[in-house]
């Protein structure tokens, strides 16, 4: 049996153990120091955003992006259906109700015709919704224009789920810096990786600093502990910062890696009827995190699943949309079906920025095999 390919593995540089080890010579050895004020700056470079807080993940991003929102229990928060249970289960911390909206066609991300159609409806029965959390799926940008004109029209605020994003960009501005709140995630599979992380951005003053200091055990200012707010212990660790500074160092090179699989993959399938590709519209820039295919049936998803498992391939179904997941599935959503067509008929391919030309050759085999 060959080596196993992965879906999506980390990629170290080798220049994280510069920074790691300078936290370990200089004992910086907490969840603060060099390292941590050092990524923050390099994310705020980056992707221009004004603000930015490292976390130990995305997930607890999200969480402290609710809290700083004012999200309390009852109140609802609309949420895309397409994405990964970690968008959501911050809500259910918070014992808020999520309201899932479903996708359009271009990006696979939230639909802003369901979107509007939702916020009227939902007013309507009496609850205006308090925040807005939407994802650009596998590093695809959302229709933002769109989308930020139905929330500025019923004056809500966006939470940007740009965990699969970082280094994706709408118009040359970077997903994560439109909404009121954006949030990244470093954990292992993601495009960069701090073995486990996120970092929350914002071009508004306040937000960041705040979940600094929620992420802290929310200390007020004295000699002794002094609180008046409940705290997390969210914050990121000057060691997982370190091997953060290393990767910053090379996004752009990995970005770059991702779009070649995808390129390359398109080129390679595209004569098989099918098989087909999501393009970037006019103006989108897509990190390509996961490259993905959508093909004519289940029936021919599943065939190209088992044959590449047979061959130590690792692959995965498009994610399985909320409003199906049994943890969630009795909360109010608004369907066009998209999502469901594409959960049943959508392939992620191996797509790490590690993947060598051998590697590649032996999915496109495989893929092709199962057509024999
Ligand atoms: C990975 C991911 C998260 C969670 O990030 P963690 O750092 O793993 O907590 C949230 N949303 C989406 C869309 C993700 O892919």
């Amino acid at each position: 049996m060959e080596a196993k390919i992965w879906l999506s593995s980390p990629h170290l540089s080798g220049e994280e153990q510069k920074y790691v080890k300078e936290a370990f010579d200089t004992n910086w050895v907490a969840p603060l120091g060099p390292n941590v004020n050092g990524l923050e700056k390099d994310i705020c470079d980056y992707t221009r955003a004004n603000y930015c807080s490292v976390l130990s993940s995305g997930t607890a991003a999200i969480h402290l992006a609710l809290i700083l929102l004012g999200v309390k229990e009852g109140e609802e928060v609309i949420c895309s259906t397409f994405t990964f249970s970690a968008t959501v289960n911050p809500i259910r911390y918070e014992k808020a109700i999520p309201v899932f909206i479903d996708s359009e066609k271009d990006t696979w991300n939230m639909c802003p015709v369901l979107l509007e159609e939702a916020i009227v409806d939902r007013i309507h029965k009496g609850k205006k919704p308090k925040a807005i959390i939407l994802v650009h799926l596998y590093g695809m940008p959302s229709k933002m224009n769109e989308l930020l004109h139905v929330a500025k029209k019923y004056d809500i605020p966006i939470i940007e789920d740009a965990a699969e994003a970082l280094g994706s960009s709408y118009r040359d501005v970077a997903m994560g810096t439109f909404g009121e709140i954006g949030i990244y995630s470093f954990n292992g599979n993601k495009i960069i990786t701090t073995s486990g992380g996120g970092a929350m951005v914002s071009n508004t003053p306040n937000y960041c600093q705040k979940a600094t200091f929620l992420a802290t055990q929310a200390r007020d200012h004295a000699p002794h502990y002094e609180h008046s707010h409940i705290g997390y212990n969210y914050r990121m660790s000057n060691i997982c910062a370190g091997i953060g500074r290393g990767q910053m160092e090379v996004l752009d090179k990995r970005v770059e890696a991702r779009r070649r699989n995808f390129e390359f993959y398109k080129q390679e399938l595209e004569a098989i009827k099918e098989i087909s590709f999501i393009n970037e519209p006019e103006g989108f820039y897509s990190n390509r995190w996961l490259s993905t295919v959508l093909t004519d049936s289940y029936e021919t998803r599943e065939k190209i699943r088992l044959s590449l498992e047979k061959e130590n391939i690792e692959t995965r179904p498009l994610w399985k949309p909320m409003h199906m997941q049994p943890v969630f599935n009795s909360f109010p959503s608004y369907n066009n079906k998209v999502s469901e067509d594409l959960f049943k008929r959508g392939l992620c391919l191996p797509s790490g920025s590690n993947l060598s030309d051998k590697d590649l050759h032996r999915v496109i085999t495989g893929i092709k095999a199962s057509f024999n």
